[in-house]
Protein backbone atom coordinates (compact mmCIF):
# COMPACT_ATOMS: atom_id res chain seq x y z
CA UNK A 1 0.00 0.00 0.00
CA UNK A 2 1.52 3.36 -1.09
CA UNK A 3 1.63 5.87 1.36
CA UNK A 4 -0.79 8.97 0.99
CA UNK A 5 0.92 12.13 -0.14
CA UNK A 6 -0.61 15.10 1.78
CA UNK A 7 -1.91 17.58 -0.57
CA UNK A 8 -2.75 21.17 0.20
CA UNK A 9 -5.99 21.77 -1.53
CA UNK A 10 -8.43 25.11 -2.17
CA UNK A 11 -12.16 24.65 -3.68
CA UNK A 12 -11.84 28.20 -4.99
CA UNK A 13 -14.40 30.40 -6.00
CA UNK A 14 -17.50 30.61 -8.84
CA UNK A 15 -17.20 27.33 -10.32
CA UNK A 16 -14.48 25.78 -8.26
CA UNK A 17 -15.99 23.80 -5.60
CA UNK A 18 -18.56 22.10 -8.10
CA UNK A 19 -15.38 20.74 -10.72
CA UNK A 20 -13.34 20.67 -7.40
CA UNK A 21 -15.46 18.08 -5.71
CA UNK A 22 -16.08 16.33 -9.10
CA UNK A 23 -12.17 15.99 -9.91
CA UNK A 24 -11.44 15.16 -6.06
CA UNK A 25 -14.08 12.59 -6.57
CA UNK A 26 -12.39 11.08 -9.81
CA UNK A 27 -9.09 10.77 -7.95
CA UNK A 28 -10.47 8.82 -5.02
CA UNK A 29 -12.33 6.02 -6.97
CA UNK A 30 -8.95 6.20 -8.98
CA UNK A 31 -7.22 5.04 -6.18
CA UNK A 32 -4.98 8.29 -6.18
CA UNK A 33 -2.73 7.62 -3.10
CA UNK A 34 -3.59 11.64 -1.53
CA UNK A 35 -4.45 12.91 1.74
CA UNK A 36 -6.69 16.24 0.96
CA UNK A 37 -5.74 19.43 3.45
CA UNK A 38 -8.11 22.03 2.91
CA UNK A 39 -7.62 25.28 2.70
CA UNK A 40 -9.96 28.66 2.55
CA UNK A 41 -8.26 31.43 0.06
CA UNK A 42 -9.83 33.67 -2.42
CA UNK A 43 -13.44 35.83 -2.27
CA UNK A 44 -14.57 35.34 1.33
CA UNK A 45 -11.17 35.73 2.71
CA UNK A 46 -10.87 39.11 0.60
CA UNK A 47 -14.23 40.45 2.01
CA UNK A 48 -13.23 39.41 5.29
CA UNK A 49 -11.13 41.92 5.36
CA UNK A 50 -7.79 40.73 4.49
CA UNK A 51 -6.39 42.04 0.88
CA UNK A 52 -4.27 39.14 0.16
CA UNK A 53 -7.32 37.16 0.11
CA UNK A 54 -4.85 34.17 1.58
CA UNK A 55 -4.55 33.46 5.58
CA UNK A 56 -1.21 33.01 7.12
CA UNK A 57 -2.23 28.92 8.08
CA UNK A 58 -2.90 28.23 4.35
CA UNK A 59 0.12 29.67 3.96
CA UNK A 60 1.51 27.29 6.37
CA UNK A 61 -0.25 24.39 4.52
CA UNK A 62 1.03 25.14 1.59
CA UNK A 63 4.89 25.02 2.57
CA UNK A 64 4.54 22.58 4.50
CA UNK A 65 3.02 20.29 1.91
CA UNK A 66 4.77 21.87 -1.10
CA UNK A 67 1.72 20.58 -3.29
CA UNK A 68 -0.92 22.66 -4.35
CA UNK A 69 -4.11 21.24 -6.26
CA UNK A 70 -6.34 24.95 -6.80
CA UNK A 71 -9.79 25.76 -7.75
CA UNK A 72 -9.94 29.29 -10.00
CA UNK A 73 -10.02 32.19 -7.40
CA UNK A 74 -12.13 35.11 -7.82
CA UNK A 75 -10.19 38.57 -7.48
CA UNK A 76 -12.26 41.41 -6.79
CA UNK A 77 -12.11 44.51 -8.99
CA UNK A 78 -10.67 47.48 -7.89
CA UNK A 79 -7.92 48.94 -6.11
CA UNK A 80 -6.35 47.15 -2.89
CA UNK A 81 -6.84 43.77 -3.57
CA UNK A 82 -3.64 41.80 -4.68
CA UNK A 83 -4.39 38.90 -6.86
CA UNK A 84 -4.10 35.65 -5.53
CA UNK A 85 -2.38 34.24 -8.28
CA UNK A 86 -0.07 36.01 -8.76
CA UNK A 87 0.97 36.62 -4.85
CA UNK A 88 0.87 32.65 -4.39
CA UNK A 89 3.24 32.04 -7.69
CA UNK A 90 5.74 34.81 -6.95
CA UNK A 91 5.97 33.88 -3.12
CA UNK A 92 6.55 30.05 -4.00
CA UNK A 93 8.64 30.98 -6.81
CA UNK A 94 6.73 29.05 -9.43
CA UNK A 95 8.55 30.42 -12.30
CA UNK A 96 7.15 27.87 -14.84
CA UNK A 97 3.69 27.57 -15.66
CA UNK A 98 3.35 24.60 -18.17
CA UNK A 99 -0.15 24.35 -20.33
CA UNK A 100 -0.25 21.73 -23.15
CA UNK A 101 -3.07 22.18 -25.34
CA UNK A 102 -4.53 19.37 -27.24
CA UNK A 103 -6.82 18.58 -29.67
CA UNK A 104 -9.20 15.74 -29.50
CA UNK A 105 -10.40 15.55 -32.68
CA UNK A 106 -12.21 11.96 -32.55
CA UNK A 107 -14.45 13.69 -30.27
CA UNK A 108 -14.30 16.93 -29.80
CA UNK A 109 -14.80 19.40 -32.76
CA UNK A 110 -12.51 21.51 -34.14
CA UNK A 111 -11.13 22.95 -36.86
CA UNK A 112 -7.46 21.96 -36.08
CA UNK A 113 -7.38 18.09 -35.87
CA UNK A 114 -3.31 17.62 -35.71
CA UNK A 115 -3.03 20.48 -32.73
CA UNK A 116 -0.97 19.07 -29.85
CA UNK A 117 1.52 22.33 -28.67
CA UNK A 118 2.73 23.08 -24.72
CA UNK A 119 2.48 26.97 -23.87
CA UNK A 120 5.70 27.82 -21.70
CA UNK A 121 4.77 30.92 -20.16
CA UNK A 122 7.26 32.67 -17.60
CA UNK A 123 5.40 33.25 -14.28
CA UNK A 124 6.82 35.76 -11.65
CA UNK A 125 7.85 38.52 -14.25
CA UNK A 126 6.91 40.77 -16.78
CA UNK A 127 3.83 43.13 -16.06
CA UNK A 128 2.59 40.81 -13.61
CA UNK A 129 5.59 41.47 -11.22
CA UNK A 130 2.35 43.85 -10.09
CA UNK A 131 4.48 47.28 -10.09
CA UNK A 132 2.10 49.45 -10.39
CA UNK A 133 2.19 53.15 -9.43
CA UNK A 134 -0.29 56.56 -9.68
CA UNK A 135 2.02 59.00 -10.94
CA UNK A 136 -0.47 61.74 -11.17
CA UNK A 137 -4.31 61.89 -10.69
CA UNK A 138 -4.88 61.47 -14.62
CA UNK A 139 -1.86 59.28 -14.98
CA UNK A 140 -0.99 55.43 -13.96
CA UNK A 141 2.07 53.27 -14.32
CA UNK A 142 2.39 49.85 -14.97
CA UNK A 143 5.94 48.26 -15.06
CA UNK A 144 7.28 45.81 -17.20
CA UNK A 145 10.08 43.94 -15.37
CA UNK A 146 12.26 41.63 -17.55
CA UNK A 147 15.33 39.91 -15.75
CA UNK A 148 18.35 37.63 -17.59
CA UNK A 149 18.31 35.09 -14.61
CA UNK A 150 14.39 35.16 -14.79
CA UNK A 151 14.40 34.64 -18.50
CA UNK A 152 17.32 32.24 -18.49
CA UNK A 153 15.44 29.83 -16.30
CA UNK A 154 12.23 29.61 -18.09
CA UNK A 155 14.00 29.68 -21.55
CA UNK A 156 16.34 26.56 -20.02
CA UNK A 157 13.02 25.02 -19.09
CA UNK A 158 11.46 24.89 -22.44
CA UNK A 159 14.05 23.76 -23.81
CA UNK A 160 14.61 20.63 -21.46
CA UNK A 161 11.38 20.04 -21.04
CA UNK A 162 10.97 19.80 -25.44
CA UNK A 163 14.39 17.37 -24.66
CA UNK A 164 12.56 15.12 -21.86
CA UNK A 165 9.51 15.30 -23.64
CA UNK A 166 10.77 13.84 -26.75
CA UNK A 167 9.73 17.26 -28.68
CA UNK A 168 11.50 18.46 -31.75
CA UNK A 169 11.01 22.69 -31.91
CA UNK A 170 10.96 24.97 -29.44
CA UNK A 171 9.28 28.37 -30.99
CA UNK A 172 9.85 31.84 -28.95
CA UNK A 173 6.93 34.40 -28.33
CA UNK A 174 8.26 38.23 -28.14
CA UNK A 175 7.45 41.77 -29.32
CA UNK A 176 10.58 42.52 -29.32
CA UNK A 177 10.33 44.99 -32.59
CA UNK A 178 8.98 47.77 -30.26
CA UNK A 179 9.91 46.21 -26.65
CA UNK A 180 13.95 46.12 -27.76
CA UNK A 181 14.92 46.18 -24.02
CA UNK A 182 12.87 43.98 -22.36
CA UNK A 183 11.35 41.38 -25.15
CA UNK A 184 14.93 41.91 -26.56
CA UNK A 185 16.54 40.45 -23.44
CA UNK A 186 14.07 37.71 -23.43
CA UNK A 187 14.94 36.94 -27.25
CA UNK A 188 18.42 37.40 -26.87
CA UNK A 189 18.48 35.13 -23.87
CA UNK A 190 16.68 32.66 -25.86
CA UNK A 191 19.23 32.44 -29.17
CA UNK A 192 22.21 32.11 -26.56
CA UNK A 193 20.31 29.20 -24.34
CA UNK A 194 19.50 27.54 -28.00
CA UNK A 195 23.20 26.83 -28.77
CA UNK A 196 22.98 24.44 -25.97
CA UNK A 197 20.79 22.16 -27.87
CA UNK A 198 21.43 22.12 -30.92
CA UNK A 199 19.39 18.91 -31.37
CA UNK A 200 16.27 20.96 -30.90
CA UNK A 201 14.82 23.19 -33.61
CA UNK A 202 14.20 27.24 -32.60
CA UNK A 203 11.72 29.71 -34.21
CA UNK A 204 11.26 33.15 -32.96
CA UNK A 205 7.63 34.80 -34.05
CA UNK A 206 6.36 38.42 -33.20
CA UNK A 207 3.61 37.69 -31.10
CA UNK A 208 1.25 38.85 -33.35
CA UNK A 209 1.78 37.26 -35.88
CA UNK A 210 2.50 34.04 -34.09
CA UNK A 211 -0.86 34.19 -32.70
CA UNK A 212 -2.26 34.04 -35.84
CA UNK A 213 -0.43 31.76 -36.79
CA UNK A 214 -1.57 29.28 -33.65
CA UNK A 215 -5.03 30.53 -34.94
CA UNK A 216 -4.71 29.16 -38.27
CA UNK A 217 -1.94 26.08 -38.44
CA UNK A 218 -1.54 25.26 -34.64
CA UNK A 219 -0.10 22.02 -35.51
CA UNK A 220 3.49 23.82 -36.91
CA UNK A 221 3.61 24.24 -33.21
CA UNK A 222 5.62 22.41 -30.71
CA UNK A 223 6.76 23.99 -27.22
CA UNK A 224 6.44 27.59 -27.17
CA UNK A 225 8.22 29.74 -24.86
CA UNK A 226 7.16 33.07 -23.50
CA UNK A 227 6.76 35.98 -21.63
CA UNK A 228 3.96 36.39 -18.78
CA UNK A 229 1.37 38.27 -19.78
CA UNK A 230 1.29 36.59 -23.25
CA UNK A 231 1.91 33.23 -22.37
CA UNK A 232 -1.65 33.85 -20.11
CA UNK A 233 -3.51 35.24 -23.36
CA UNK A 234 -2.19 32.81 -26.16
CA UNK A 235 -2.97 29.61 -23.54
CA UNK A 236 -6.67 31.00 -23.12
CA UNK A 237 -6.46 31.16 -27.26
CA UNK A 238 -4.71 27.77 -27.55
CA UNK A 239 -7.60 25.76 -25.35
CA UNK A 240 -10.33 27.55 -26.63
CA UNK A 241 -8.95 26.35 -30.26
CA UNK A 242 -9.16 22.79 -28.89
CA UNK A 243 -12.61 22.85 -28.38
CA UNK A 244 -12.99 24.53 -24.80
CA UNK A 245 -11.15 26.69 -22.32
CA UNK A 246 -12.64 24.18 -19.95
CA UNK A 247 -10.54 21.43 -21.26
CA UNK A 248 -7.01 22.75 -20.35
CA UNK A 249 -4.83 22.04 -17.14
CA UNK A 250 -1.75 23.75 -16.30
CA UNK A 251 1.09 23.00 -14.24
CA UNK A 252 3.04 25.99 -12.02
CA UNK A 253 6.28 24.99 -11.09
CA UNK A 254 8.90 25.74 -8.56
CA UNK A 255 12.57 24.63 -7.44
CA UNK A 256 10.68 23.50 -4.08
CA UNK A 257 6.82 24.20 -4.79
CA UNK A 258 4.20 22.90 -7.73
CA UNK A 259 0.70 24.12 -7.80
CA UNK A 260 -1.68 22.51 -10.09
CA UNK A 261 -5.33 24.56 -11.82
CA UNK A 262 -7.12 24.41 -14.67
CA UNK A 263 -6.44 27.64 -16.83
CA UNK A 264 -9.64 29.29 -16.95
CA UNK A 265 -11.25 31.43 -14.28
CA UNK A 266 -14.13 30.73 -11.39
CA UNK A 267 -16.84 31.39 -14.67
CA UNK A 268 -19.08 33.63 -12.33
CA UNK A 269 -21.68 33.22 -14.95
CA UNK A 270 -22.21 29.67 -15.15
CA UNK A 271 -21.16 29.38 -11.26
CA UNK A 272 -24.03 27.61 -8.88
CA UNK A 273 -25.68 25.66 -12.41
CA UNK A 274 -23.57 22.21 -12.02
CA UNK A 275 -22.89 22.52 -15.72
CA UNK A 276 -19.08 23.32 -15.99
CA UNK A 277 -16.79 21.39 -17.56
CA UNK A 278 -14.48 19.71 -15.00
CA UNK A 279 -11.97 18.74 -17.21
CA UNK A 280 -9.68 21.62 -16.63
CA UNK A 281 -9.07 20.74 -13.20
CA UNK A 282 -9.24 16.88 -13.77
CA UNK A 283 -5.74 17.73 -16.67
CA UNK A 284 -4.39 19.82 -13.32
CA UNK A 285 -4.91 17.09 -11.19
CA UNK A 286 -3.19 14.07 -13.96
CA UNK A 287 -0.33 16.48 -14.04
CA UNK A 288 -0.08 16.36 -10.36
CA UNK A 289 -0.15 12.74 -9.96
CA UNK A 290 2.71 12.37 -12.04
CA UNK A 291 4.44 14.95 -10.55
CA UNK A 292 4.14 13.20 -7.00
CA UNK A 293 5.32 9.69 -8.54
CA UNK A 294 1.79 8.40 -9.42
CA UNK A 295 1.73 7.94 -12.97
CA UNK A 296 -0.36 4.63 -13.29
CA UNK A 297 -3.01 6.30 -11.03
CA UNK A 298 -2.61 9.25 -13.44
CA UNK A 299 -2.64 7.34 -16.84
CA UNK A 300 -5.98 5.20 -15.69
CA UNK A 301 -7.64 8.57 -15.46
CA UNK A 302 -6.90 9.89 -18.49
CA UNK A 303 -7.85 6.47 -20.18
CA UNK A 304 -11.37 6.73 -18.56
CA UNK A 305 -11.51 10.25 -19.71
CA UNK A 306 -11.14 10.05 -23.14
CA UNK A 307 -13.25 6.50 -23.10
CA UNK A 308 -15.89 9.05 -22.00
CA UNK A 309 -15.89 11.88 -24.63
CA UNK A 310 -15.47 9.11 -27.19
CA UNK A 311 -18.50 8.06 -25.61
CA UNK A 312 -20.45 10.96 -26.61
CA UNK A 313 -20.26 12.39 -22.61
CA UNK A 314 -19.75 15.76 -22.90
CA UNK A 315 -20.75 19.01 -21.42
CA UNK A 316 -22.27 21.80 -22.45
CA UNK A 317 -18.86 23.28 -23.66
CA UNK A 318 -18.06 21.43 -25.68
CA UNK A 319 -21.35 19.83 -26.51
CA UNK A 320 -22.29 23.26 -28.29
CA UNK A 321 -26.10 22.67 -28.87
CA UNK A 322 -25.64 18.86 -28.56
CA UNK A 323 -26.66 16.65 -25.69
CA UNK A 324 -24.62 16.98 -22.58
CA UNK A 325 -24.17 16.36 -19.39
CA UNK A 326 -23.65 18.45 -15.98
CA UNK A 327 -20.15 18.45 -14.00
CA UNK A 328 -21.10 15.12 -11.22
CA UNK A 329 -22.87 12.90 -14.50
CA UNK A 330 -19.61 13.64 -16.17
CA UNK A 331 -17.61 12.95 -13.22
CA UNK A 332 -19.87 9.66 -13.02
CA UNK A 333 -19.50 8.82 -16.47
CA UNK A 334 -15.87 9.07 -15.65
CA UNK A 335 -15.61 6.90 -12.67
CA UNK A 336 -17.82 4.15 -14.44
CA UNK A 337 -15.01 3.48 -16.87
CA UNK A 338 -11.66 3.53 -14.67
P1 LIG B 1 -13.32 32.53 -17.01
O1 LIG B 1 -12.24 31.63 -17.53
O2 LIG B 1 -13.77 32.33 -15.63
O3 LIG B 1 -14.60 32.39 -17.98
C1 LIG B 1 -14.56 32.72 -19.35
C2 LIG B 1 -15.72 32.01 -20.10
O4 LIG B 1 -15.42 30.62 -20.20
C3 LIG B 1 -17.06 32.13 -19.37
O5 LIG B 1 -18.10 32.24 -20.32
C4 LIG B 1 -17.17 30.79 -18.64
O6 LIG B 1 -18.50 30.36 -18.42
C5 LIG B 1 -16.43 29.83 -19.58
N1 LIG B 1 -15.79 28.75 -18.82
C6 LIG B 1 -14.67 28.87 -18.05
N2 LIG B 1 -14.40 27.69 -17.49
C7 LIG B 1 -15.35 26.82 -17.89
C8 LIG B 1 -15.61 25.44 -17.61
N3 LIG B 1 -14.81 24.73 -16.80
N4 LIG B 1 -16.69 24.87 -18.17
C9 LIG B 1 -17.49 25.56 -18.98
N5 LIG B 1 -17.30 26.87 -19.30
C10 LIG B 1 -16.24 27.49 -18.74
O7 LIG B 1 -12.81 34.03 -17.24
P2 LIG B 1 -13.39 35.40 -16.67
O8 LIG B 1 -14.89 35.40 -16.72
O9 LIG B 1 -12.64 36.43 -17.41
O10 LIG B 1 -12.91 35.47 -15.15
C11 LIG B 1 -13.74 35.22 -14.03
C12 LIG B 1 -12.93 35.37 -12.74
O11 LIG B 1 -11.91 34.35 -12.71
C13 LIG B 1 -12.19 36.70 -12.58
O12 LIG B 1 -12.33 37.14 -11.24
C14 LIG B 1 -10.73 36.37 -12.85
O13 LIG B 1 -9.85 37.21 -12.14
C15 LIG B 1 -10.67 34.95 -12.34
N6 LIG B 1 -9.57 34.13 -12.92
C16 LIG B 1 -8.96 33.26 -12.09
C17 LIG B 1 -7.99 32.41 -12.57
C18 LIG B 1 -7.33 31.46 -11.62
O14 LIG B 1 -7.72 31.35 -10.47
N7 LIG B 1 -6.30 30.74 -12.05
C19 LIG B 1 -7.66 32.43 -13.94
C20 LIG B 1 -8.34 33.30 -14.78
C21 LIG B 1 -9.31 34.16 -14.27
Amino acid sequence: MTNKRTVTIARGDGIGPEIMDATLKILEHAGAAIEPEFIDIGEQVYLSGNTSGIPDDAWESLRRNKVFLKGPITTPQGGGYKSLNVTIRKTLGLFANVRPNISYAQFIKTKHPNMDLVIIRENEEDLYAGIEHQQTPEVVQCLKLITRPGSEKIIRYAFEYAKKNNRKKVTCFTKDNIMKLTDGLFHKVFKEVAKEYPDIETEHWIIDIGMAKIADTPQDFDVIVMPNLYGDIASDVAAQITGSVGLAGSANIGDQFALFEAIHGSAPDIAGKGIANPSGLLHGAIMMLVHIGQPDVAARIHNAWFKTLEDGVHTGDIAKGGASVGTNEFAEAVIARL
